[in-house]
């Protein structure tokens, strides 16, 4: 007797519908914004990674349609074939410029600069040691690299330590991974603790700038600088989807680095470059992230008020610790977490219900930008004192 061999695929969506896990697409129409059309339903927007309200800016969209009238839509092939332009050489030194790092190399997406820079700089005889709460990208990354792969407690620099004097001199090479905003979370690394060890225990450190670009350091060049640790020997991943505005990803550091990368990383050798108009306008956000410091400015303005109200009005809610714009609050389990999500839909606010198995416990994950003016705010924490 012969078995659908793809029969298994049901079984395993019935499994994800059973324990609430189930997640579908919902549309939204029209620009982005801080509110935006959510199937039909206009929605004040606590979603959206646009942390400076760049993706609906008037200029960033015209770079965008300039480059793809002058140089087409598609880049054609490879960077290493016909696939460099001028533009893209232009965005990396401008992501370098931000970063004061020597070079930078752009990826077609965050997600695939960790896979490929995590896979050329360690092999079979080496060691990564791996925040628990790191992004997919980078949990991805450590596995495609053969290297042997440890996870330490979160954020936990003596559970590091005690990893490194136990495993360090057993491997070749050994690289620290780590998120430096932790996207589920809303917390930052021990950025300069990691770099110490590192040095101490001869580690690489790579650290992913995907929410702090923009958003933190005195120049938006995100957590490395918020930190101070600006020029120190580190590798910076980063993405340009999200207060960049756009899409792709892209690695900043040495040029020796760089020039490895270009080399050795597959996942930017064997894949088309950046189409001309997602690299304008990242280089355009990156432009306006320099000359406008007052958005961010009005970001951290914002993330004070909405924090200012919880502590006022809702003492009660599990917040998690947070120095970013993401916020988050936790609920006992996802059913919880999706009601209270479509209940605050239904007031027109669009907050995500985040649940496993993306993390171990299901929450609410606010994101505040620079454009939400207070009554947005103001809407949102009074809707959630009659909800919650
Ligand atoms: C969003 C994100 C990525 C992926 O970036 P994309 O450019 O969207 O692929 C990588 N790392 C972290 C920490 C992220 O939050």
């Amino acid at each position: 007797m012969t078995t659908d061999p793809y029969a298994w695929l049901d079984k395993s969506l019935t499994t994800i519908h059973r324990a609430d896990w189930y997640r579908s697409v919902q549309t939204i129409q029209g620009l982005p914004g801080a509110i935006v059309r959510l199937e039909g339903q206009p929605v004040i927007n606590f979603a959206s990674n646009d942390y400076l309200g760049l993706a609906g800016d008037q200029r960033a969209i015209a770079a965008a349609v300039a480059a793809a009238k002058e140089f087409g839509t598609g880049s054609t092939g490879s960077r290493l074939l016909s696939g460099h332009r001028e533009l893209h050489r232009q965005l990396e030194e401008a992501i370098a410029s931000l970063k004061q790092t020597e070079d930078a190399l752009v990826f077609s997406s965050g997600y695939l600069a960790n896979l490929g820079a995590i896979a050329s700089l360690v092999g079979k005889r080496d060691l990564i040691l791996s925040d628990r709460y790191n992004h997919s990208s980078l949990k991805n990354g450590a596995i495609l690299s053969g290297a042997t792969v440890i996870e330490y407690a979160h954020c936990n620099v003596e559970d590091l330590e005690d990893l490194l004097h136990q495993h360090r001199q057993q491997y070749r090479r050994c690289l620290i991974i780590t998120d430096s905003v932790f996207s589920m979370d809303g917390d930052l690394c021990p950025l300069p603790a990691l770099l110490d060890l590192a040095e101490k225990f001869s580690s690489m450190v790579l650290v992913d700038e995907a929410h702090a670009t923009g958003v933190l350091g005195a120049n938006g060049a995100g957590c490395v600088e918020h930190f101070h640790c600006t020029g120190l020997p580190l590798i910076q991943i980063g993405t340009l989807s999200k207060a960049l505005a756009s899409l792709g990803g892209y690695v900043a550091g040495s040029s020796t680095l760089i020039d490895f990368l270009r080399n050795r990383a597959p996942s930017w050798i064997y894949t088309t470059g950046l189409t001309p108009a997602d690299t304008a306008a990242a280089l355009a956000a990156i432009n306006i992230v320099k000359q406008e410091p007052q958005r961010r400015t009005q970001l951290w303005g914002n993330v004070n008020y909405l924090k200012h109200l919880f502590a006022e009005y809702l003492p009660h809610l599990k917040l998690l610790p947070s120095q970013s714009p993401i916020i988050c609050f936790q609920v006992d389990n996802p059913q919880a977490a999706l009601k209270i999500a479509y209940q605050l839909k239904a007031s027109g606010i669009f907050v995500p219900a985040i649940r496993p198995p993306t993390v171990p416990t299901s929450r609410i994950r606010i994101s505040v930008m620079a454009i939400h003016e207070p009554a947005h705010i103001d809407k949102l924490v009074q809707t959630l004192t009659e909800i919650v």
